[in-house]
């Protein structure tokens, strides 16, 4: 493995050999969790800056992200209609009284947790944190989560 590490590549912008190996983390957002790539190796010139990506790049991203994906949990899953009714009633509140604080049109959460429209990722990666929240314990108030803002509050 490391003697292929080793081996000399020349930069196609410039000409200029070798092209310094690197190791580089990279990131992939697969519905709505941002996976972490680390270790993939680029090759850079030192002369002109020019990234060079080998086949074991590609490779090793695809690897990494199926190895992640396989091992997502329910908290990374999209949510379901139990589990939208689950958040709402430990918070205590009513679809009229969850929807403005985090929807940006009125009438959207009952859509969601009725399970007549699919949760858009962003949205359902701000259920799933306060999910998080609620499932470690905490007893919050949807408020204080927000930092006391109304995301995408239509006042
Ligand atoms: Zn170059």
């Amino acid at each position: 493995m490391n003697k292929n590490q080793e081996q000399v590549v020349i930069c196609k912008k410039c000409n200029h050999s070798p092209m310094v190996s690197r190791l580089e983390n990279d990131s992939y957002v697969y519905k709505a969790e941002r996976l972490k790539l680390t270790n993939l190796p680029v090759f850079i010139c030192p002369k002109c800056n020019n990234k060079f990506y080998p086949k074991i790049y590609k490779l090793k991203r695809i690897k990494q992200i199926k190895d992640q994906v396989s091992k997502l949990t329910n908290f990374q899953k999209v949510l379901t209609s139990e589990d939208l009714l689950k958040i709402r009633t430990t918070l205590g509140m009513t679809p009229e009284q969850i929807d403005p604080l985090i929807t940006a049109k009125f009438g959207d959460y009952a859509k969601w947790e009725s399970g007549k429209e699919k949760i858009p990722a962003a949205y359902n990666l701000i259920l799933k944190l306060i999910k998080k929240e609620l499932d470690s314990g905490k007893n919050i108030n949807i408020i204080d989560f927000l930092k006391g803002e109304r995301f995408w509050w239509k006042g």
